[in-house]
Order: structure tokens, then C-alpha cells, then sequence
């Protein structure tokens, strides 16, 4: 268990200070703007897709380490990956971060992004964490350009 929390640690710090995927994308095929009132997290997201694959992605943004890494891990997992997949990898982090009890498949799947796990026992943070996803999953769907973790 302190092995995982100590590759947490180790991964979150390094997306933050290096966050991969960190650029305006332009041209780009989506963009939309994600907030998380609650912790102050802003994010800015770029997707270029082709034929029902994500072939480039890219983000801006200001918050905390959680958010960020997020989303630059996200960033890093769902390049180069059909719409399919992206949900589907969508599914079971959401899965593991509300509900919990991720399976060895959901771990398979999620890879890296299994860290995030440890999330689940603070609420508070689980908004950080989606944050991206949820930014991602609206602009997929491509109907709204700003999406908010808080409903006003
Ligand atoms: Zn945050």
C-alpha cells in the first residue's frame, strides 16, 4: 500500500511539473473549457479527431497538482485511441473514483491511471480528478463548449 502511495506521489509531481500534452492545439477539431468551482481548477481542452480516433490532444490550465496530472495523464492515454476506447477507459476510471472496487481488468485498462484510485477516500478531490474527463466527454459529445463539475 505505501508502494502505491509512494508511486502516486512520484507521478502526480511529475505530470504537474512537466505535464505532458500542455499546448494550444491549433487546428483543433473541439475545444471546451472545464471548471471546478470548488478547488478553483480551469482547464482548457483541445482535441483533434479523424475518423472516429483522437489523433491530437492538447491543454492550458491553472490547479491543483490532482487536476493537472489528470490531465495530463489523460491526455497521454487517450492520444492515438478510437472514441470507443476513450469511453470505455472513461467508464472504469469514473467507476473506480465513485464507486471503487476496481477489477483486474479496470486495472489493465486504466494502467497508470489506477493511482487515482486513492482519490476515492477524499470526495473533495474526486472533482480534480474527473475534472479533465468529464471536459473530454462533453467535448466528444461536441454539443456545449463549457462545462462546469457544479451545476448553477
Ligand atoms: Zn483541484
Amino acid at each position: 500500500m505505501s508502494d502505491l502511495g509512494d508511486l502516486y506521489q512520484e507521478l502526480i509531481l511529475d505530470h504537474q511539473r512537466r505535464p505532458r500534452n500542455f499546448k494550444v492545439l491549433e487546428p483543433h477539431d473541439r475545444s471546451v473549457r472545464g471548471h471546478n468551482p470548488l478547488c478553483g481548477d480551469e482547464l482548457l481542452l483541445f482535441l483533434k479527431l479523424d475518423g472516429g480516433v483522437v489523433t491530437d490532444v492538447g491543454f492550458q490550465g491553472t490547479g491543483c497538482a490532482i487536476s493537472k496530472a489528470s490531465a495530463s495523464m489523460m491526455t497521454e492515454r487517450i492520444k492515438g485511441r478510437t472514441i470507443e476506447e476513450v469511453n470505455d477507459v472513461f467508464r472504469r476510471f469514473h467507476h473506480m473514483l465513485t464507486i471503487g472496487d476496481a477489477s483486474e481488468e479496470d486495472q489493465e485498462v486504466l494502467g497508470k491511471l489506477a493511482v487515482f484510485g486513492g482519490v476515492r477516500e477524499f470526495p473533495a478531490r474526486v472533482k480534480c480528478a474527473t475534472l479533465s474527463w468529464q471536459t473530454l466527454m462533453t467535448a466528444l459529445a461536441g454539443d456545449q463548449t463549457v462545462v462546469s463539475t457544479e451545476q448553477t
